[in-house]
C-alpha cells in the first residue's frame, strides 16, 4: 500500500513537473528590439535609450559583451587623438584606401556613412567615460587609426553602454536568443520572437520602430563555415559559442540578400594546433612564441623556400593569404644569434598588441621546449638535421639560408627586396623552427545593408522595421579585412549600431533628421 502510494506521487511529481516546464509565451510590446550584445548591440541599445526609445537587448549567452573583451582597439580618423599623431589622414583618403583596398567590392555609400562618423564615434564613448589609451598601427608604415582601449580591452566600453542601457529604464537580457522575425504579410518587420535559453519560455516582441540584429556573425557555426569559406576548418579566435549565424539567417528568411559571405577577418599564423586565444599576451611562453611567428626573419614553406616578403609579417590579412597559397603550413627559421637579440633587444614587429614591438621575449627558451614537446618548435645543430626534423628538403632549405646569409652580406634581399632593417643571417647554430599555420577571429560578410543599416533586398529595396550592424552586416569589406586602417570592424560596428538606432528615432518623431 505504502510502496503504491510513493509510486503515485512520483508519478504526479512528474506530470506536475512537465506542467510547469511547458514553455510559456508573453508579449511586450516596445520601440526597438537589439539582439546581441557586442559593441554594435550595445551601441545601437544605448543611443537608443538616449533619444528616448523603449528598447530590449536580448543577448543568447550568460554574459553581455560578445567579443569586445577581445578588442583592443577601434579605427577613427580626424579624432581629436588621430590629429595629433604625426600619421594624420582625412576621412577622404581614409575612404578611398579602404575602397580602392577592396577594389569596390564594398559598398561605397555604407562606408562612406561609417569613416565620415567613425571620429566622432570615439568622442561619443570618451565623452561618456571610455578611456583610450593612445592611437597606434599594427602594420608596417601603416597610419595611426587604431584608438586603443584602456588596458588594451573592449571590456571597458561594455560597462559604460551597459550603464546607459540600465540608467534609462531599458532592459537587457541574457539567455534570450532571437529565434524569429515577425513580418506583417507586406515584407514589414513587426516584431521578433525570442526564447530563453534556459526555460523554453518566449517572449514575443512587438516593435514600433524596428529589429536591429547585431549577432556577430557566424563564426562558431562550422555548418555555415564550410558553405560560405573556402578555408572553412581554421583554428578560432575569440568567443567559442555564440556567433552562429542567427541574424543572418533570420534576415534571409525576412527576405534580406547577402554580400561578402566568403569573407573573413584573419588572424595570421598561430603555432600549430594551438588555441589562439592563449597566445594572445606577452606574458606566456606560447604568447612569445607566437609573436617569433610574427617577426620578418626567415619565413620558408613546407618546401624549404622563402614565400613572402617578411617585412609584411604583422599584416595578418596579406601574410596568411600567402601562407594559405604554400598548402598552410610555414616555418619561421633563425640561429642562436638572432635568438638572442629576440631575448636581450626585443622583438622586430608586433603581435598586435598583445606583443608590441621592442618587447624583450624573455620566456622564448621555455616556449621553444614547450613547442618542441608539442609538436611546433624544433631545434637542431645543423640545418641538415632542422630540415629533416621540420620535414622540408634539406638541399632547398640548405638553398635558402645560403641565399639568405649572402643577401644580409650584401645588405641587399635580390629575391622580396625586404627591408634591409629585418634581414638577419642563419649561420651559427644551434637552429630554430617554429611551424604555424592560420586562424580567423571572425566572418565579415552579411545581411546586405544601406547607409542607415537598413536590411535591404538583392536590388536594394529597404525591409522597412530591419536592421543589421557589426558583423552581422556585409559590405563593409572585400574579399578581406583591411588591417591598413586597423581597428576597422569595432568601429563599424558601434557607429552601424548608433546610425541604425537614429534612424529609428526618426522615423518615430524622437530626434530630427
Ligand atoms: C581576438 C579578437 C580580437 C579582436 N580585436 C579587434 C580590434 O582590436 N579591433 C577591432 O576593430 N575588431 C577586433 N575584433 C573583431 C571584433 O569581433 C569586432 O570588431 C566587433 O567587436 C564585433 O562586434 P559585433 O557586435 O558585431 O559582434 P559580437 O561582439 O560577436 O557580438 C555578437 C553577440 O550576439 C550574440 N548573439 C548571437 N546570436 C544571438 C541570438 N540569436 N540572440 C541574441 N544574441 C545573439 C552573441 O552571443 C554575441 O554576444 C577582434 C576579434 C577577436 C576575436
Amino acid at each position: 500500500m505504502l510502496r503504491n502510494l510513493f509510486v503515485y506521487l512520483a508519478v504526479m511529481m512528474l506530470c506536475a513537473s512537465s506542467v510547469l516546464a511547458a514553455p510559456k509565451r508573453q508579449i511586450v510590446e516596445t520601440d526597438v528590439v537589439v539582439v546581441g550584445s557586442g559593441l554594435a548591440g550595445l551601441s545601437a541599445a544605448a543611443v537608443a535609450s538616449e533619444n528616448g526609445l523603449k528598447v530590449y537587448l536580448i543577448e543568447k549567452m550568460p554574459t553581455l559583451g560578445g567579443a569586445a573583451p577581445f578588442v583592443e582597439g577601434t579605427f577613427a580618423v580626424e579624432s581629436y587623438m588621430q590629429r595629433q599623431s604625426s600619421d594624420r589622414i582625412t576621412t577622404d583618403q581614409a575612404w578611398n584606401m579602404a575602397m580602392e583596398f577592396s577594389h569596390w567590392k564594398a559598398n561605397g555609400a555604407v562606408l562612406r556613412a561609417l569613416i565620415n562618423r567613425s571620429a566622432e564615434n570615439v568622442d561619443w564613448m570618451k565623452e561618456r567615460g571610455v578611456v583610450f589609451e593612445k592611437v597606434h598601427t599594427v602594420i608596417y608604415n601603416g597610419p595611426k587609426t587604431w584608438h586603443l582601449f584602456h588596458e588594451g580591452s573592449g571590456a571597458t566600453a561594455v560597462k559604460t553602454l551597459v550603464d546607459i542601457i540600465h540608467k534609462t529604464g531599458n532592459k537587457t537580457m541574457t539567455e534570450t536568443a532571437g529565434k524569429k522575425l515577425i513580418t506583417d504579410g507586406k515584407g514589414n518587420v513587426v516584431g521578433i520572437i525570442a526564447e530563453n535559453t534556459d526555460s523554453g519560455d518566449e517572449i514575443e516582441f512587438h516593435t514600433k520602430g524596428g529589429v536591429i540584429l547585431c549577432t556577430g556573425g557566424f563564426a562558431n557555426n562550422l555548418k555555415m563555415m564550410k558553405k560560405y569559406i573556402a578555408n572553412a576548418e581554421q583554428l578560432v579566435a575569440g568567443p567559442k559559442a555564440g556567433r552562429e549565424g542567427d541574424g543572418i539567417n533570420m534576415a534571409m528568411a525576412a527576405g534580406a540578400g547577402t554580400e561578402s559571405m566568403s569573407s573573413l577577418l584573419v588572424l595570421g599564423g598561430i603555432p600549430i594546433g594551438q588555441d589562439p586565444n592563449q597566445t594572445l599576451t606577452d606574458t606566456t611562453p606560447l604568447g612569445q612564441i607566437t609573436s617569433v611567428l610574427r617577426q620578418p626573419l626567415l619565413w620558408v614553406s613546407k618546401a624549404g623556400n622563402r614565400f613572402f616578403n617578411e617585412q609584411h609579417s604583422s599584416d595578418w590579412t596579406v601574410s596568411q593569404n600567402a601562407i594559405e597559397r604554400v598548402g598552410k603550413r610555414y616555418f619561421v627559421v633563425m640561429d642562436q644569434n638572432t635568438v638572442n637579440e629576440l631575448k636581450t633587444k626585443g622583438t622586430l614587429m608586433p603581435y598586435s598588441d598583445w606583443v608590441p614591438a621592442g618587447t624583450h621575449l624573455n620566456l622564448i627558451d621555455e616556449g621553444i621546449k614547450e613547442g618542441e614537446k608539442k609538436g611546433y618548435a624544433f631545434k637542431a645543430d645543423t640545418i641538415d638535421a632542422l630540415a629533416k626534423k621540420i620535414g622540408v628538403p634539406a638541399e632547398n632549405l640548405k638553398k635558402t639560408v645560403a641565399d639568405i646569409n649572402r643577401f644580409t652580406d650584401y645588405n641587399y634581399d635580390e629575391v622580396f627586396g625586404k627591408d634591409r632593417r629585418f634581414l638577419r643571417k642563419v649561420e651559427k647554430g644551434p637552429f630554430y623552427a617554429v611551424e604555424g599555420e592560420p586562424s580567423f577571429m571572425s566572418t565579415i560578410g552579411g545581411v546586405r545593408i544601406n547607409a542607415n543599416m537598413q536590411a535591404v533586398t538583392d536590388d536594394d529595396t529597404p525591409i522597412n522595421g530591419l536592421y543589421a550592424a557589426g558583423i552581422d552586416a556585409g559590405g563593409m569589406f572585400g574579399d578581406t579585412y583591411d588591417l591598413i586602417m586597423p581597428g576597422s570592424l569595432s568601429s563599424y560596428a558601434a557607429t552601424g549600431g548608433r546610425i541604425a538606432s537614429e534612424h529609428i528615432a526618426v522615423k518615430l518623431g524622437k530626434i530630427k533628421k
